[in-house]
């Protein structure tokens, strides 16, 4: 293999790096590229009837063995959920995450989200953004020698900008892989998730059923992109049919996602 690389994922929740990036995962996992989906709270909260406690482990035993599925790497870093700060000591974890794992290629929310926690991650990975070569910051951990690209997850939000994808990437073939991932957070996909947002069909009880149900329920994310960004389909994969897309904006922190980049870690796919 010529040129491998690492791609760390920051999701606030075990969850959100499986939703946004599990298609494009399984793919750089298949190539012998190194994944890591690090979680920065420990999803102690979002549910109805699990005691925090119990919640956060469950969670990691999900986050666990959900990342195994696809060969991808899990962490979580275990700050409380729906309590996230940008604070000196939760920056001083994300630098040492990222100077353990040393990837190339860092991918996170973008910093207007509906989410406290969302927002406070990517806000976290962009003050990480340079810092990770800083010797003097974090000096218990090595300082990376170079200075990873950064990415955002794709989001519907509008204000003050909305998401613009510079990179588009079918994932029609990784459909039973991102299924795989997130029928492993039973928690969240059948538990918490219809009970907050009452949705209309019940879960089904066989995995079988459950498959099926819960492609029914986010099957509309993998489309979204590939309708709202339909120009960039067709310049990547001219008339082959694309049904299902992941997408990622360049962050401007970082070293850029400028087309040798882009090239070098989606030119594959
Ligand atoms: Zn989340």
């Amino acid at each position: 293999m010529a040129d491998t690389f690492k791609v760390m994922a920051f999701g606030a929740h075990p969850d959100d790096c499986e939703i946004k990036a599990s298609g494009i995962a399984s793919k750089w996992v298949n190539d012998g590229h190194e994944v890591c989906f690090c979680s920065v709270t420990n999803g102690q909260s979002g549910h109805h009837t699990l005691k925090p406690e119990e919640a956060a482990a469950e969670r990691l035993i999900e986050a666990r063995v959900s990342a195994e599925k696809i060969g991808v790497k899990s962490l979580v870093l275990g700050e409380p959920d729906g309590y996230l700060m940008p604070s000196l000591e939760a920056r001083a974890k994300v630098i040492t995450a990222i100077r353990e794992f040393k990837p190339d290629l860092i991918l996170t929310h973008r910093p207007n989200d509906y989410h406290p926690d969302h927002r406070y991650t990517s806000q976290l990975v962009q003050d990480a953004a340079y810092t990770v070569q800083v010797p003097n910051i974090v000096p218990e951990a090595a300082p990376l020698d170079h200075n990873p690209v950064i990415a955002y997850f794709s989001d519907n939000f509008q204000k003050p900008h909305p998401f613009v994808a510079d990179v588009i990437i079918q994932v029609d073939d990784a459909k039973e892989h991102i299924l795989d991932v997130l029928m492993e957070h039973k928690s969240q996909f059948f538990g918490w998730l219809p009970h907050i947002a009452q949705y209309e069909i019940p879960v089904p009880d066989s995995d079988d059923e459950r498959r099926e149900w819960l492609w029914n329920y986010v099957e509309e994310r993998f489309t979204n992109t590939t309708e709202r960004f339909a120009d960039l389909v067709k310049q990547r994969y001219g008339n082959k049919e694309v049904k299902y897309t992941e997408a990622f904006e360049g962050c401007e922190y970082g070293s850029p996602l400028d087309q040798e980049q882009i090239e070098r870690f989606f030119g594959a796919y």
